[in-house]
C-alpha cells in the first residue's frame, strides 16, 4: 500500500466535467479579470461564511495585505501575530512597512496564546492578526477581549480554516476583516492562485475593491496607491464549482482525523486536540514527537508520505534577521517546529489508507 502525502489529481478528476464546463463558459464570455463568475463566488462565499461581504483577490497574501492597508498600516506601526504560521501572515504586515510583533503559541494547539498578547501591546500597535492554524480556530474570545480593551482591530488569517467554527459560529467575521486563501492545496482551492477578504463592514469591502483594482473606483481615476490584486474570472468559476463540494470534503477530513485519533491514541505522541470551543476543518493533521525525523524516515520506508508545517518558525527565518530574534525567544513555536509531523489528510483518502498510515506509525514504536 502507498499513501501519498497529498494528491490533488484525485479531487480534480472527480469533478473534471464540472470544472471543464465552468472554464469553457469563461472562455466563451472572455471575462478573465473579475466579471460575473467572480461576483457570483463573492456572493456565495460571503453566504458560506455568514458574512455580509467577500471580496475576491488574486491570493490570500494580497487579501491580508489589503486588510492592513484598509487599517492604514504604515512604516513603524506594529502588528501582533504568531511566529508559528506560513510566512505569508508576516508578509502582509511587512508589505505595509509595519513590524510583525510575535507572541508565542500555546503548545497544546500551536495557535497564538491569548494570555501573552496584552504584554506585547505598545503605543505603536495597530492590530492583532492571529492565524487559525491547521484549520483549528484560535481562542477568539480572550483575544477579542484584549482587543476591545485596547481598541485594536483583529484580523483573522483564515487561509487554512474555511468553514471552521468557534463556539458554533463560522470563523471569518469575528474581527474587522479576515483573509482566506484558495491556493490549490487549501481546503477550498482554485486551479491557480486566489484569495478573499471577508468582512461585515460595507466600507471595508468598498475600500478592498478599490485597492485590489489599482486604487480606483472609477476607471483611470486613482484616489490612492493600489495594486493589481484582482481575482481571475476562471478562478471564480472554478471556485463556484468547488464551493458546492466543500462541506462534503470537510466532513470527510473530520472523519479521517477522528479515525487517526482512534488508531493513534495510546501511543507516546502528541495528537491534535480540538478544544471545546473549536470545530476544526483539519486542513492538516499534525502530530508531534521529539524523534520526528526518525519517525518520518520510518514512514517514508513504509510508503507513507508526510510533511512539516512548519520546520522553522517565522521569527527565525533569515528574511527576518533584521528583527533581531534568536532561538529561545518563542519556545512554544520552536518546540512545535522541531516536533511537528503532518500526516496525509485529504478527502479522497480511503479508510484503508488511513489505517495503513496509522499502523505504519504504530509500528515505529513496537
Ligand atoms: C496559504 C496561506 C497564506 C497565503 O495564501 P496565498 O493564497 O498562498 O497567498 C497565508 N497564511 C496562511 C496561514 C496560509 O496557510
Amino acid at each position: 500500500m502507498k499513501v501519498p502525502y497529498f494528491d490533488l489529481k484525485m479531487q480534480t478528476s472527480a469533478i473534471r466535467g464540472e470544472l471543464e464546463r465552468a472554464i469553457a463558459t469563461q472562455l466563451d464570455d472572455c471575462s478573465f479579470c473579475l466579471g460575473p463568475a467572480v461576483a457570483q463566488f463573492e456572493k456565495s462565499f460571503a453566504t458560506y461564511c455568514d458574512a455580509s461581504h467577500a471580496v475576491g483577490f488574486n491570493s490570500g497574501t494580497s487579501a491580508l495585505h489589503v486588510a492592513l492597508r484598509i487599517l492604514n498600516a504604515k512604516p513603524g506601526d506594529e502588528v501582533i501575530t504568531t511566529p508559528m504560521t506560513f510566512v505569508a501572515t508576516s508578509w502582509a504586515i511587512v508589505y505595509t512597512g509595519a513590524i510583525p510583533v510575535f507572541v508565542d503559541v500555546d503548545p497544546l494547539t500551536a495557535n497564538i496564546d491569548p494570555a501573552k498578547v496584552e504584554a506585547a501591546i505598545t503605543s505603536r500597535t495597530i492590530a492583532v492578526m492571529p492565524v487559525h492554524l491547521y484549520g483549528q480556530p484560535c481562542d477568539l474570545d480572550p483575544l477579542l477581549e484584549v482587543c476591545r480593551k485596547h481598541s485594536l482591530p483583529l484580523i483573522e488569517d483564515a487561509a487554512q480554516a474555511h468553514g471552521a467554527r468557534y463556539k458554533g459560529r463560522k470563523i471569518g467575521t469575528f474581527g474587522a476583516m479576515s483573509g482566506f486563501s484558495f491556493y490549490p492545496g487549501k481546503n477550498l482551492g482554485a486551479c491557480g492562485e486566489a484569495g478573499a477578504l471577508v468582512t461585515n463592514s460595507e466600507a471595508f469591502a468598498k475600500r478592498a475593491k478599490a485597492l485590489r483594482e489599482h486604487g480606483s473606483t472609477e476607471r483611470y481615476y486613482h484616489d490612492e496607491i493600489g495594486y493589481n490584486y484582482r481575482m481571475e474570472g476562471i478562478q471564480g468559476a472554478v471556485l463556484n464549482v468547488k464551493l458546492a463540494h466543500l462541506d462534503t470534503w470537510t466532513k470527510r477530513r473530520r472523519e479521517i482525523a477522528h479515525r487517526y485519533h482512534e488508531k493513534l491514541k495510546g501511543l507516546p505522541l502528541t495528537l491534535p486536540i480540538e478544544p471545546d470551543y473549536a470545530e476544526s476543518v483539519y486542513h492538516l493533521y499534525v502530530i508531534r514527537h521529539p524523534e520526528r525525523d526518525q519517525i518520518r524516515d520510518h514512514l517514508t520506508k513504509c510508503d507513507v508520505g508526510s510533511a512539516l508545517h512548519y520546520p522553522l518558525p517565522v521569527h527565525l527565518q533569515k528574511c527576518f534577521d533584521y528583527l533581531g530574534h534568536k532561538k529561545g525567544d518563542f519556545p512554544g513555536a520552536e518546540m512545535v517546529a522541531d516536533q511537528c509531523l503532518s500526516l496525509p489528510i485529504y478527502p479522497e483518502l480511503t479508510d484503508e489508507q488511513v489505517d495503513y498510515a496509522a499502523d505504519s506509525l504504530r509500528s515505529y514504536f513496537s
